[in-house]
């Protein structure tokens, strides 16, 4: 088969795959959907781009090249779009319509007619490549947060690679005895090689784009999957790992902790007479505070309905009931303005530390929950500790 026919049977199946992918993801799938619709764009004008330079091999027509060259940048300008909107990062809208206007008279109107071939095409490559180096600085540290530093310099040794091919074609187009000399015995071959090299480097842009798309919803699921959607805190799932983690850690190193179930007092009787907003209302309240009472190496989950599990790492009997008086005074101070009243509640709470290297998990949890009962039992607001944990201290 020609060669011309093949590059060109490339390059159309690289833009329906790539156009096709973002429009489902977009669409149908509601991925990113802003971005992936820039990123579809950019992908329908690389490929008209990269398609009208095969179809005018050897650059024998100046109208279509200076075309590609026109909807090459504006690929280029929708993938930055496209980043900046899936990155949250400010727009320049402004200066793509400038630059896009620029380039697209200057080339058809100007350069077109007047068969500046090198001029136009100078622009063009210096306007894309100008375009992905911004991208590249701008997304850096973003792409470096929110994945890793790995991905951050892929991501930019891709860009540069790409400004690399534009900058060379600029170059060469000015002066045409930089070229390799077999670019020169062979121009139109030198010049399917470029586009397949476009190519080549428009589906690695893609590949990464997509493993942006799909690791931010996997990040999402895993949130999703470990915290609680009303309080925004660890989920019972969440902290059950987490004191896995620490029982291993105790049974291994002897490191001890602490467990506290908290549980908030007559809770059913704000549902009743307030409301289930009003009572959302004290969850997330309470969630709060005793998020912000808790240091940074404690971890608070909502364990089941209004009952909060709080993980005390390195933390035993003296230091932990300082630490559970603390969230339940914390607690008592709270007042939520609701329909001209406030509300005021207390917590009970069980505490359960982890000293014994062979007690499991089921028996430290059952241990803090009779606790917790316990407190109920004795009149609520109060902190009572596992009969167990007072005689392994004692
Ligand atoms: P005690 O002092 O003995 O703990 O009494 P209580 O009323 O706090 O405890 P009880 O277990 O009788 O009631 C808990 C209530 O919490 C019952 C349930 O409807 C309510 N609840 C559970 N989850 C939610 C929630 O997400 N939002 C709201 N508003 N209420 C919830
Ligand atoms: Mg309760
Ligand atoms: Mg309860």
């Amino acid at each position: 088969m020609d060669a011309r026919i093949q590059l060109l049977a490339f390059v159309f199946l690289n833009q329906v795959l790539t156009t096709a992918i973002w429009w489902v993801a977009g669409t149908w799938l509601g991925m990113s959907r802003k971005a992936a619709r820039h990123w579809m764009v950019a992908g329908l004008a690389n490929g008209t781009g990269l398609t009208l330079t095969v179809v005018n091999g050897g650059w024998r027509n100046t109208s279509q090249m200076l075309l590609a060259g026109v909807l090459v940048a504006l690929g280029c300008i929708s993938l930055r779009r496209g980043m900046q909107g899936f990155l949250r990062i400010r727009h320049t809208d402004g200066i793509h319509c400038l630059l896009l206007l620029g380039l697209g008279v200057f080339n058809l109107a100007v350069c077109g007619p007047m068969g500046w071939r090198v001029a136009g095409m100078v622009t063009g490559g210096l306007i894309a490549s100008w375009v992905l180096w911004a991208c590249a600085r701008e997304t850096f540290n973003p792409i470096r947060q929110e994945f890793n530093l790995g991905v951050a310099r892929t991501h930019n040794a891709l860009m540069g690679s790409t400004i690399a091919v534009f900058v060379g074609v600029a170059l060469t187009a000015v002066f045409p005895d930089w070229r390799w000399p077999w670019f020169k015995l062979n121009p139109e071959a030198g010049q399917f090689a470029l586009v397949f090299a476009c190519v080549s480097l428009a589906i690695c842009s893609s590949g990464l784009l997509m493993y942006f798309v799909v690791m931010r919803l996997v990040h999402r699921l895993e949130h999703l999957s470990h915290h609680d959607a009303l309080t925004g805190l660890l989920n019972r799932r969440a902290i059950e790992l987490l004191l896995d983690r620490e029982v291993q850690r105790l049974q291994r190193f002897g490191e001890t902790f602490t467990v506290l179930m908290v549980d908030i007092d007559h809770f059913k009787r704000i549902n009743d007479r307030m409301g289930h907003a009003a009572g959302d209302a004290v969850l997330c309240a309470v969630a709060q505070t005793l998020q912000a009472q808790a240091r940074e190496v404690d971890r608070v989950a909502r364990y089941g309905g209004e009952e909060f599990c709080v993980l005390l790492p390195h933390t035993e009997h003296e230091g932990a009931i300082q630490a559970a008086e603390r969230l339940r005074d914390a607690v008592t101070q709270i007042s939520i303005p609701w329909d001209d009243q406030v509300i005021s509640v207390t917590v009970s709470t069980g505490m359960a530390c982890a000293i014994d290297t062979k007690e499991h998990l089921r028996s430290l949890l059952r241990r803090a929950d009779e606790a917790l009962y316990r407190a109920k039992a004795e009149g609520r607001n109060r902190v009572v500790v596992s009969e167990t944990t007072q005689k392994c201290v004692a």
